[in-house]
């Protein structure tokens, strides 16, 4: 095994230049915007730029119908609302996830409940959910959390049996497909985010996909101060936001989606070939594959390093990785150990004099001990730079004993 690069080794993406950056822009993007910017048309409500991309996104995942919005965050708070969630309901969520997952219930005046995760998938189990139901739940939000689908089969069953909401959390699951159909269709809603990070984006952004006609009209009220469709600009009939976004969004947002798929594509065969080099390193642990999943959305590739873990060696191992040129994350804290979110639930509950459903997750706490990510960039590089980001996490994950003494040495 060859010296770690923190501990003065030769870095194993040296010599090999860095990964591609993210976004890509191309000449389509700076010719759409050039148009929205001339013709003087800059809002939604004045051009047909939104239009045209919430039709081809929803098109895109398998929707009927497609409303964007400002972001991902506000798309959950909208899908939640649209489907009736407010004051004191419940809203069954998995605790590793982005904060938004959870923070949306909780800006309409709803609980957020965590159910635990599967610690192979890192996804919301069902089994935790269906325990998690209570006669206040309303909606659940399974989270398609990297690319990977969430048991949708499972979710639909729950949702349909005991009457809640299904909201799927696509915001890393752009072109993921479950057993052939895409997210964002399975559910009741979907939600989906353009941030910076995510695998189309516009700075920021985000889309709504249902193929309930209502709940479509509903989201339109919700992101247009309340007016209905084909109704009077001052025809407010519902209370709603202002959460539109701009034509300078769409125009950037479309090219995007039109090279989708032959940037999935590239991430997946990368991906493949870095599962296949990874099989063999001992201390990596990647999940096991699903045949239900027909399309990954390769927003991020998880894997856990379960001895580095175990030590306590997490931390040092994302820094071992950065010195050899591989810019790894080590992962969320889970929402249920989140100060904010938490303090938040409960006071919701104890004002309304309901209980706080505080079951324990402690999947999602053995997963954050140990998980790290490679965001999706990671993926679109050549084939030998792949290869060296397997040499890396090869060289850290069997390098406990030097990470232990070098922890040591820094801690004392
Ligand atoms: C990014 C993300 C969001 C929120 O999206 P924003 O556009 O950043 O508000 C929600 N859920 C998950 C799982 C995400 O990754």
């Amino acid at each position: 095994m060859s010296e770690l690069a923190v501990h003065g080794g030769t870095p194993a993406l040296q010599g090999l230049g860095d990964f591609p950056t993210w976004p890509q822009p191309d000449a389509d993007e700076e010719k759409a915007l050039l148009e929205v910017y001339r013709s003087g048309k800059w809002g939604s409500t004045a051009g047909p730029v939104v239009a045209e991309f919430e039709q081809e996104f929803a098109h895109y995942q398998d929707a009927a119908h497609g409303t964007a919005l400002v972001n991902g965050t506000l798309a959950i708070v909208a899908a939640l609302r649209a489907c009736g969630v407010g004051l004191g309901d419940e809203v069954i969520v998995p605790p590793y996830t982005f904060i938004a997952t959870a923070s949306a219930a909780l800006f309409l005046g709803a609980v957020p409940v965590f159910a635990d995760v599967d610690p192979q998938t890192h996804l919301l189990d069902p089994a935790a959910s269906a325990a998690a139901i209570t006669e206040r739940t309303r909606a659940i939000v399974p989270v398609h959390l990297a690319g990977r689908a969430a048991d949708m089969d499972a979710f639909r069953e729950l949702g349909r049996t005991r009457g809640i909401a299904v909201i799927e959390d696509c915001a890393q699951a752009i072109g993921t497909r479950f057993r052939g159909q895409a997210v964002g269709s399975l559910g009741d809603m979907g939600t989906f985010s353009f941030q910076s990070s995510k695998n189309i984006t516009a700075g920021e952004g985000g889309l709504v996909t249902t193929s309930d006609p209502a709940l479509a009209d509903a989201l339109y009220s919700l992101v247009n101060v309340g007016r209905v469709r084909g109704g009077g600009w001052y025809q407010h009939q519902h209370v709603g936001y202002n959460l539109r976004l701009t034509e300078f969004q769409a125009a950037v947002l479309r090219p995007q989606l039109r090279r989708h798929p032959a940037d999935q594509e590239l991430r997946e065969s990368r991906s493949q070939q870095l599962r296949a080099e990874l099989e063999r390193v001992e201390g990596v642990q990647l999940a096991p594959p699903d045949p239900n999943l027909t399309s990954h959305g390769h927003h991020l590739f998880i894997l856990r390093l379960a001895e580095l873990g175990r030590l306590g060696l997490r931390d040092a191992a994302v820094q071992a990785l950065a010195a050899e040129g591989v810019h790894a994350s080590p992962g969320y804290v889970p929402l249920h150990r989140n100060e904010a979110v938490v303090t938040d639930a409960r006071e919701v509950a104890a004002r309304l004099g309901q209980p706080y459903p505080e079951a324990p997750c402690p999947q999602a706490d053995l997963v954050s001990t140990d998980t790290i990510w490679l965001p999706h960039r990671y993926l679109s590089g050549t084939e030998d730079q792949t290869s060296a980001v397997a040499s890396a996490l090869a060289k850290v994950a069997g390098a406990a004993a030097e990470l232990q003494s070098s922890t040591v040495q820094a801690g004392g």
